[in-house]
């Protein structure tokens, strides 16, 4: 059975041997994540071609995620990577602090205004609320803490304040740079950090543009704004991100379940892509196994709708990021087989706006409700695809394109698996239906008497032209 829910793998150190990275490859993800609130963009640029170089070699087609920094203020570095704080320390955050000098007692940080926007009293959360400090004053740049909840930290870590309301801008001077640079990459999707508006997201569409890129754009929702403006955000995004590593700590943890479960839903409803994110396989860091609670949360997320599941220190910095991957693999899979999301209710309400999205529909309508093996959609755009992957079924979506670009970006959508089509080989329909059927048997996805939908425009190299579906029963060609 083909997994429909898309794995996400951060690459960082830990994937950074050879060996490694082609066990992850091979273990299934489906997209992996460069981010870059950490290393340099050489670094990342670097990665990029050793995973591209690996994903070939594997014959596998994996999508690219460059994720922004955003103006999430974090630490700096450590002169020997990590501290470790106990109950009661006095620990200062500087803005004038060395970037890599943070010892015992200080730290540098990311934003520098951070002085100016903080006050006595005031609750600071890092590393997604791991460790708690209180304010207890400040004097020019140094902010001086009180540890409340101690433990280890490291380099880069997040600071956020209870109850939000940072003034920093989505987009810093750094992200502009980095965006220039993930375009240069070809990298599929960027993920917007800490947006708190569609304006946000459209700023960062036009400096897209500028600079040549066709990435899709990611609004990673991890602000209280963010959510109460969610519909506005999702309908200016190709893909949301419920950030809960974030999110979590600017609307308390025990919002985050419901606020899950609406922005999954909202996504599937606006046909935007959603990705659920964060600590979802954290005890793996450490351990081969998942704990239950872990187990549960990522079969609840493929219940709740979504696309995709990430996997964030689990595979950048911990020991067993294949692992990890493995045990996401076959969570999804049992978790799809529950009829709770293969049923549809086929958009009965709806209005369609356009030809290819009523044929999309018409197709899973046919599809969920005849007995067929898998869907073949012909296609420029990758649209058509996008469409079918916001119904809940069972059956597979094969999205031919001719494009790289295309069979790139549909890595990340549920149920939807990427074919090279080249249509200057293919001269009538009769010679792109044998193709299809050959492709698909070579991949086990239908053999002889089964039933396949194949949808298509009469005209090649036209976005958006698919006008008409059709039934072939294979071993009839
Ligand atoms: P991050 O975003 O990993 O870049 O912080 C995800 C989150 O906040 O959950
Ligand atoms: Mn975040």
């Amino acid at each position: 059975m083909l997994r429909r829910t898309k794995i996400i793998a951060t690459l960082g150190p830990s994937t950074d041997d050879p060996k490694m990275l082609d066990k992850i490859v091979k273990a299934g993800v489906d997209v992996v994540r460069l981010n870059f609130s950490h290393q340099t963009a050489d670094i990342h640029k670097k990665r990029l071609q050793k995973l591209r170089d690996c994903a070939k070699a594997n014959g596998r087609t994996i999508g690219v995620i460059a994720d922004l920094q955003g103006p999430k203020i974090r630490t700096e570095s450590f002169r020997d990577d990590k501290i470790e704080l106990s109950e009661g320390d006095t620990f200062t955050l500087d803005a004038a602090h060395p970037s890599d000098a943070g010892d015992q007692e200080c730290v540098g940080i990311t934003y520098k205004q951070l002085p100016q926007d903080v006050l006595a009293n005031d609750t600071l959360l890092l590393d997604d609320g791991r460790i708690v400090l209180r304010v207890k004053k400040v004097v020019g740049t140094k902010i001086i803490c009180k540890v409340i909840i101690a433990g280890i930290l490291s380099n880069n870590k997040g600071i956020n304040r209870q109850g939000g309301g940072l003034s920093a801008e989505a987009l810093t001077y750094k992200d502009r740079a980095d965006l220039a640079t993930a375009a240069s990459m070809q990298v599929d999707y960027i993920a917007i950090s800490f947006p708190r508006s569609a304006q946000d997201i459209h700023e960062a569409r036009t400096l897209l543009q500028a600079a040549g890129g066709k990435a899709g754009i990611i609004a990673k929702i991890e602000r209280a704004e963010a959510l109460t403006n969610h519909e506005e955000i999702i309908k200016a995004s190709d893909a949301i991100m419920v950030a809960r590593g974030d999110l979590g700590v600017e609307i308390g943890d025990a919002n985050l379940p419901p606020a899950q479960k609406l922005l999954i839903k909202k996504a599937r409803d606006l046909n935007t892509i959603v990705i659920t994110a964060t600590q979802m396989m954290e005890s793996m860091i450490e351990n081969a196994i998942p704990t239950r609670a872990e187990v549960s949360d990522v079969a609840n997320a493929v219940f709740d709708g979504t696309d995709a599941v990430m996997l964030s220190a689990e595979t950048a910095a911990g020991k067993y990021p294949d692992k990890a991957i493995k045990a996401m693999d076959r969570v999804c899979i049992e978790a799809e087989k529950q009829a709770i999301v293969r049923k549809s209710g086929h958009r009965l309400e709806h209005q369609f706006g356009r030809i290819d999205e009523a044929v999309a529909m018409a197709a899973m309508y046919t599809a969920n409700h005849l007995n067929i093996k898998a869907i073949a959609a012909l296609t420029e755009s990758g649209a058509t695809t996008l469409w079918m992957s916001r119904i809940n079924s069972g059956i597979p979506i094969f999205a031919l394109s001719h494009y790289q670009c295309t069979r790139t970006k549909v890595t990340l959508y549920r149920g939807v698996y990427p074919i090279e089509f080249d249509e200057e080989n293919q001269v009538d329909s009769l010679q792109i239906n044998q193709f299809i059927v050959n492709e698909l048997k070579r991949r086990g996805a239908i053999s002889d008497g089964d039933l396949l939908i194949i949808t298509k425009g009469d005209l090649k190299g036209i976005s958006g032209g698919t006008n008409s579906m059709k039934i072939v029963c294979v071993g009839d060609q």
